[in-house]
């Protein structure tokens, strides 16, 4: 198919995706970009606003005053440095765990990581929402793929009951989901894969920084960190700065410097990057009431909505609004976005079809005006 008519065919379904590219001032909010519209952002993933926080920003240049832009190539090339291993050990450490060991982003640590725990003669058991990056991160491995109904743990037997095999067996599930800000039942999925012999793979890409009792995740917060076998979770959003990690005993990490290929065939984190991340472990767990702020703006949110007759509530930052059809989401986000609230909708494929929602996350750069501004907003649109 000719690129120009299918691009026409997605925008009839209200499936087109497009660039809104913003201007991210520190200390002036967003706005977008070149037409300067000042905008307040219910879109993104920076939960404790630690992107634009003074000691992240210090730490980040100071590292690389020190050791320059770049780390000048892979791991186990030359680029293995010091910092590299400070951070690890600092991320290893918050997560409870003996080792972790860095990736790209969170997108190739899952593509690296899951290829390198099963092959062609295993079995993956992966919730039906998990994030593309799982999802795709399954393909590559060859490894068979059952995926159970969403949290839904009876499914989830049937399947290792039926599927196992005598193979590796992975159990790979979000601890809270990130279009849906709902959580998975911990404990019930360590019971089940221990009845069946399963390793556990739990991404925190979204509750890292923010839950438990040090903030370290929702693993902590179960209280079932010595049971996980590799907790993986990202940089990148509540922590404000970018790369990821995977923290696990020392035996699992070595396994994976040998066999994650995104890990070996891919350029070190640079100085800045790492910098920046150090400096966020250090703020979120030096201020654990940055996350209790943005508990308390959550429940806020909710209430004002409440009022607006419409209820919310996923028990997390991620709020979703359930819309059903994609073109009239859109059609929402942008009659939102002219009045000066960026909200994304999510759509088809990235989940379920007719499933299209706007997905409002709640963080510390919002003020409580500006979330009931929102709710007045939605809640007009609603009535129109
Ligand atoms: C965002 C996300 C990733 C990818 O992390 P990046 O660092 O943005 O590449 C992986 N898993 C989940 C669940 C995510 O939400």
């Amino acid at each position: 198919m000719e690129p120009l008519d299918w691009l026409k065919r997605r925008t009839v379904c209200g499936l087109l995706r497009s660039l809104h590219p913003l201007k991210r001032v520190v200390g002036d909010g967003i706005s977008s970009w070149p037409d300067s519209r000042s905008l307040i952002d219910f879109s993104s993933n920076d939960y404790l606003a630690l992107s634009h926080h003074p000691l992240v920003i210090e730490s980040g240049l100071k590292y690389q005053k020190k050791y320059g832009t770049g780390a000048g190539a892979a791991r186990l090339m030359s680029g293995d440095c010091d910092y590299h291993h400070e951070l690890e050990q600092a991320i290893a450490k918050y997560k409870g765990k003996a080792a972790a060991l860095l990736f790209g982003n969170g997108y190739m640590a899952n593509v690296g990581v899951i290829p390198a725990l099963v092959g062609r003669h295993d079995v993956i058991f992966s919730d039906r929402l998990n994030h593309a990056s799982i999802v795709d991160g399954c393909l590559l491995s060859g490894a068979k793929i059952w995926r159970f109904r969403h949290n839904d743990m009876a499914h989830l037997q049937e399947l290792l009951q039926e599927k196992r095999g005598n193979g590796r067996a992975l159990i790979i599930v979000e601890s809270l989901y990130s279009m849906d800000g709902d959580r998975a039942p911990l404990g019930e999925i360590v019971r089940l894969k221990q009845q069946y012999d399963c390793v556990l793979l739990v991404d925190e890409a979204h509750a890292t920084g923010l839950f438990g009792a040090t903030c370290s995740g929702l693993v902590e917060e179960a209280g079932v960190t010595d049971e996980v076998e590799l907790v993986m979770g990202t940089f990148g959003k509540g922590l404000g700065s970018y790369g990821a990690y995977v923290a696990a005993g020392q035996a699992w990490v070595d396994y994976l410097i040998n066999r994650a290929r995104s890990f070996i065939y891919s350029t070190a984190l640079p100085p800045a990057v790492i910098g920046a991340s150090l400096g966020a472990l250090k703020v979120v767990q030096a201020e654990p009431h940055l996350a209790s702020d943005l508990r308390r703006k959550t429940a806020f949110l909710e209430s004002c909505f409440a009022k607006e007759g419409i209820v919310l509530g996923s028990g997390s930052q991620i709020v979703p609004l359930m819309i059903g059809k994609s073109d009239y989401a859109v059609r929402m986000a942008t009659a939102l976005r002219q009045q000066g609230f960026y909200v994304t909708a999510v759509r088809p494929p990235t989940v379920p079809e007719n499933t299209a929602r706007l997905r409002f996350s709640v963080t510390l750069h919002q003020s409580d005006e500006e979330i009931l501004g929102l709710a007045r907003a939605v809640s007009a649109l609603f009535h129109d």
